[in-house]
């Protein structure tokens, strides 16, 4: 997934006038502070999940032609003012596919200068190559959006994650059949992001003397991404795109790391009699502190409609609550079923980072059920809150 525009030899990248070699030099071109790394790392590394899910074998129903239309429709909706520089990334790239990908050698995408721009990703309609080709699209289009800016390798990232993201959500509009697989490849690749290449930049962090390596960029890149996707409204993100500058101005990195560990605020839940009206009520208020913990979605809805939502789902017995180590609210998620057993995740929340766990905990509860997300966008519309 490596961007390779710049790349001048496996351990080096240069980056405007400096060039990346050491660790000191790439955390002063993204302004890190190098201890922000490592309280993250204690915070966020993940472990890998013990299912057998391989995205390599997972076909999907998609040709490399249907992910170019979907991934251009999901940027084209979240982006409109940049409908012009997405049409023609996606009108003048050319698409390689005869050069074989691995995690050593991964997909990527060169802007050319003689011989025009190509992306080289080995399609074959799995789930892995899906992404995969996703993830190189959202680095065409956004060299197009910056006006071909040299930007550094962290931001680079940001923005391809950013389009995994907005074409999961165009496929949850679509109800699309293949969704819940490439939400799964998603979720498989946040446990390497944020597992073995966390590991790796947090090592390296340690050492201080370790040369510079690629794979540095992921977990921060990755958990930016999701930060930025769920906290921005989209002219926000339109600014990101096209900024041709550095974007370290508009984004600290140092900031939303440390938001990013600086933990649940919220009190232990109180050891209560289990099925007493006590229980309910703490259990709903739970709820209802994680979702406020949200600017959209849940939050906005009048208060009967909600508390009318959640009741129904603690009568039905439809929704779960994660408490942290220490009994403190991390995560609920709520659901229906339908009947034919197919279950249907209609809310999760994890406002503390907690998804991983959350999701790993409903796998093992609903074993072998096939489970569905949902991911209903708020209405933006205003409603009165009572
Ligand atoms: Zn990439």
């Amino acid at each position: 997934m490596i961007s390779q525009t710049f790349v001048l030899n496996q351990s080096s990248q240069c980056v405007g006038s400096s060039t990346l070699t050491t660790l000191d030099s790439w955390a002063d071109t993204h302004q890190i502070n190098l201890s922000s790394i490592i309280d993250f790392a204690l915070h966020h590394t993940a472990t890998k999940d013990a299912s057998d899910f391989d995205p390599e074998s997972a076909k999907t129903t998609l040709t490399s032609d249907d992910v170019k239309k979907l991934t251009r429709d999901a940027l084209r909706t979240n982006l409109p003012q940049l409908s012009d520089e997405i049409e023609t990334s996606f009108e003048t790239v050319e698409i390689k596919t005869d050069i074989q990908t691995s995690r050593l050698t991964p997909p990527y995408f060169q802007p050319g200068e003689d011989d025009g721009p190509i992306i080289c990703v080995n399609f074959d309609g799995s789930a892995r190559s899906v992404i995969d080709l996703v993830h190189e699209y959202g680095h065409a289009a956004h060299h197009y959006a910056c006006g071909h800016a040299n930007i550094s390798p962290i931001f680079r990232e940001v923005f391809a994650f950013l389009a995994e993201l907005m074409l999961l959500e165009h496929l949850c509009s679509l109800e699309h059949s293949d969704l819940q697989l490439l939400e799964q490849t998603m979720l498989f690749d946040d446990e390497g992001y944020l597992g073995d290449d966390l590991t790796l930049l947090a090592d390296s962090v340690r050492d201080r003397q370790s040369s510079y390596e690629y794979r540095w960029n992921y977990p921060i890149a990755r958990y930016m991404a999701g930060w930025i996707f769920k906290y921005y409204d989209r002219d926000s993100i339109y600014s990101l795109f096209q900024h041709d500058g550095s974007l370290t101005d508009l984004l600290n990195i140092d900031e939303i790391l440390r938001a990013a560990c600086s933990g649940n605020t919220l009190p232990e839940l109180p050891d209560l009699p289990k099925d007493s009206a006590q229980s309910a009520y703490a259990y709903l208020g739970a709820m209802t502190m994680l979702d406020m913990e949200y600017l959209e979605g849940p939050s906005e809805l009048p208060i009967t409609d909600y508390y009318e939502l959640l009741s129904a789902h603690l009568r039905d017995q439809s929704t779960f609550l994660l408490l942290d180590g220490r009994s403190k609210p991390a995560a609920y998620a709520a659901w229906r079923t339908a009947p034919d057993g197919v279950v249907t995740l209609t809310r999760q929340s994890a406002p503390f980072g907690d998804h991983l766990s959350l999701l790993k905990t409903l796998k093992s509860h609903f074993g072998d059920t096939r489970i569905i997300s949902e991911h209903a966008r708020a209405s933006r519309k205003e409603q009165r809150p009572w």
